[in-house]
């Protein structure tokens, strides 16, 4: 799991991890993090609800 400031984990959905965090500006990210060994995937996104989407989408890379 990369290391991201003040990130907080609100929901699970298979192995992502849907949390919270602040970038640089102040402004509140919803971040998709996959903790599947060797996957290693996440993104951010501007809306918790586009966030859930891709991690009810995210096929990881190594099975
Ligand atoms: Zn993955």
């Amino acid at each position: 799991m990369p290391a991201r400031d003040n990130f907080h984990s609100v929901m699970r959905i298979g192995p992502v991890q849907i949390g919270t965090h602040r970038d640089r500006n102040g402004q509140t990210k919803h971040a998709a993090v996959c903790s599947s060994d060797g996957c290693g995937w996440s993104a951010d996104y501007t809306s918790q609800t586009a966030a859930q989407l891709a991690a009810r989408t995210h096929r990881c890379r190594v099975r």
